[in-house]
């Protein structure tokens, strides 16, 4: 990889265009675009059988995804979430006229601490937003008893956690709905697209028809819905997507066990750890440059920069610290410690499927210059 080229945190991965191609003459055969087409019928086969779930609802985006799976819980109210995330977590809230109630995280996960969020339970708490951050499991069980304790709904943004299992199958299966991403920086990409696991047929049938205008049928619109369908172009890619996943996992595996031989033991720098037990999909390479470091993670960013590789500082700025989030009465950095020093500390690295072990050398090479001069 010559150094002149710009190397990015991430590279979408693309399916074989002849595959797509062959998908899309079927599509002008039949002229059917959207709407529930057979491309989108089969690709939530497809998916749910991959993911080891039941029932699946395509969707247009991730974003989307959430606000749907929010509104078939007709919550009100407040809802404890993260505020170290993208900001559509927060923002799919703010868009039900919920209120986000930021908890702090678990400093080695990166999820929510479940001691914060049961600290944060008001008499107008209805929900629980997690999200499974970078990948990594949040503590599903703990999650659980706090939500049947106070009879909380839970809604995981796994927007990162695409294959990824738990101690008793896929993660997907917990909490009243999981939502992915399947946005072009995603693990799994539709260009854009998205989808929410329903935990049974009957929910996702409600599901169906919010993302159709709310419609039951050409008479009948029984709820406030809205248009979230995932077109066949869209599904069309997903299908041509979903054989090479497996491939592209084993790809991002390789760089990620490169990036931890090739920068063990540099001082200042923390390293994730991936449980091999849970088929990590290895989404993120977040790395912490802790105080200790010989310089901070801003100087790293740079240095990195200067050399034509482009690391990204998630989440930084945490979501409470954007403007319209900076009213909220739980924004403050006293209410979330350890999600506020995570966010000056973590840097993720370039990691995706065709990242060559040259190029990570030169990276790991470039950190260790900086780090260990
Ligand atoms: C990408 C992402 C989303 C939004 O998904 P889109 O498909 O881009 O709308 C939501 N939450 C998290 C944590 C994300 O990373």
């Amino acid at each position: 990889m010559p150094p002149e080229q710009t190397i990015y945190v991430t590279r979408p991965h693309l399916p074989p265009l002849a595959e797509v191609a062959k998908l899309l003459e079927g599509v002008w055969e039949r002229r059917i675009l959207t709407n529930g087409g057979p491309l989108h019928q089969q690709l939530e086969e497809e998916l749910a059988a991959y993911l080891g779930v039941k029932h699946l609802a395509l969707v247009a985006n991730g974003t989307l995804a959430l606000l749907i799976a929010l509104k078939a819980l007709r919550l009100q109210g407040e809802v404890i979430t993260t505020p170290f995330s993208f900001v559509a977590t927060s923002e799919a809230l703010s868009w039900n006229g919920l209120e986000p109630v930021f908890a702090d995280i678990d400093p080695h996960t990166y999820c929510l601490d479940p001691a914060s969020i049961e600290a944060c339970i008001t008499p107008r708490t209805t929900a629980i937003l997690p999200v499974h951050c970078y990948g990594f499991p949040c503590d599903v069980e703990a999650i659980q008893r706090i939500a049947d304790d106070y009879n909380l709904k839970v809604i995981y943004d796994a927007a990162h956690a695409f294959g990824v299992d738990c101690h008793c199958g896929s993660l997907l299966q917990h909490g009243d709905f999981s939502v992915l991403s399947f946005h072009a920086t995603k693990v799994f990409n539709t260009f854009e697209g998205g989808a929410i696991i329903c935990p049974d047929a009957r929910t996702k049938k409600r599901i169906d028809r919010l993302k159709n205008f709310g419609f039951v049928d050409e008479l009948t619109v029984a709820a406030n819905g809205i248009n979230a369908k995932m077109s066949e172009l869209h599904a069309a890619v997903g299908l041509a997507q979903l054989p090479g996943m497996e491939q592209s996992v084993t790809e991002r595996r390789r760089v990620a066990e490169l990036y931890l031989r090739e920068l063990a033991g540099v001082p200042g720098l923390i390293l994730p750890s991936y449980d091999q037990a849970l088929r990590p999909n290895y989404a993120y390479m977040p790395v912490r440059v802790t105080p200790e470091a010989a310089v901070n993670r801003e100087g790293l960013v740079e240095q990195l920069r200067s050399h034509g590789v482009v690391s990204r500082r998630y989440f930084h700025p945490l979501i409470p610290e954007f403007q319209y989030y900076r009213s909220n009465s739980s924004a403050g950095p006293a209410r979330y410690p350890v999600a506020t020093k995570a966010s000056a500390e973590v840097l993720c690295l370039p990691i995706y499927p065709d990242l060559a072990d040259a190029t990570v050398q030169r990276i790991c090479g470039i950190v260790r210059t900086v780090l260990d001069p």
